[in-house]
């Protein structure tokens, strides 16, 4: 399992993995940002941390360290920047972070990165350094491909219905809800506690933001929408929808269909 993970590969296997045709290595992003009283504070690491670990098992990939830290939380998604905990950079260092480790894995030989996002605020941060590292590596005479996704974008409407049975109200609001729960409830259950679960109505949101930001205007509780509903089960549902529908993505992005694992 964890012969993905290559930060437990000595430096050869390394090399191996890289020299292989169509070789890929993914990178999770995260945040270090509160998630409510019930899950902890690396919460949105975690789960892309172990989409990757999924994802890079079906497709013949290497998983890259987690990025820890993302961007702004921000009150319309995230429950805002000005919560205990909460532990943002700024664009120019995610951006700065990105476009440096990128251009690295391209210069070392990788023939594909796939960034896979799991912190809302964080997206076109992420693309802009990308963007840049692909363009740069381009300009020496390297043909690289790279591929940007945040995972909840790959759960299906059947699977929607399943996980939220009274109807979903957007991911925006999942922050610290329904969605998050369900994955750690399944992958890290032991760092949930669904008795201190606050049940509240879905945050009522404005269609602009404001600053210096309001506390008051998002709930005390600092997740957008109430985890009541979560379960191991709804997270089993969306981790086979989100890991079959990204590894299909990246199979007919990147031509990796022929790689496999027997370099270990
Ligand atoms: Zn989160
Ligand atoms: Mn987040």
């Amino acid at each position: 399992m964890s012969a993905v993970f290559l930060e437990d590969l000595d430096a050869e296997t390394y090399a191996a993995h890289v020299a292989r045709d169509g070789s890929t290595v993914i990178i999770p992003t995260g945040a270090t940002e509160q998630h409510g009283p019930h899950m902890p504070l690396g919460v949105d690491a975690m789960l892309s941390r172990a989409i990757a670990g999924a994802v890079a098992e079906r497709i013949g990939a290497l998983v890259a360290p987690v990025f820890s830290y993302g961007y702004k939380s921000q009150p319309r998604s995230g429950g805002g920047n000005h919560r205990i905990g909460t532990t943002s950079l700024g664009a120019a260092a995610l951006t700065g972070l990105v476009e440096d480790v990128v251009s690295s894995f391209f210069s070392q030989g990788f023939k594909n990165v796939v960034v896979l996002n799991g912190h809302f605020e964080n997206y076109q941060f992420i693309y802009e350094g990308l963007d840049n590292a692909v363009a740069g590596s381009r300009a020496t005479g390297l043909e690289p491909r790279a591929v940007l996704l945040s995972y909840w974008d790959f759960v299906d409407e059947h699977t929607l219905e399943k996980v939220f049975p009274d109807g979903f109200l957007g991911w925006d609001i999942e922050h610290g809800g329904v969605l998050e729960t369900s994955l750690m409830l399944l992958l890290h259950p032991e760092k949930v506690d669904m008795s201190r679960v606050i049940d509240h109505p879905p945050a009522k949101l404005t269609k602009y933001d404001i600053f210096p930001e309001d506390p008051a205007r998002t709930p005390a509780s600092g997740c957008l929408s109430s985890a009541k509903g979560a379960s191991a089960e709804s997270g089993q549902l969306l981790m086979e929808a989100v890991t079959t529908a990204v590894a299909s993505s990246l199979r007919n992005e990147l031509h990796v269909a022929n790689l496999s694992l027997e370099v270990n």
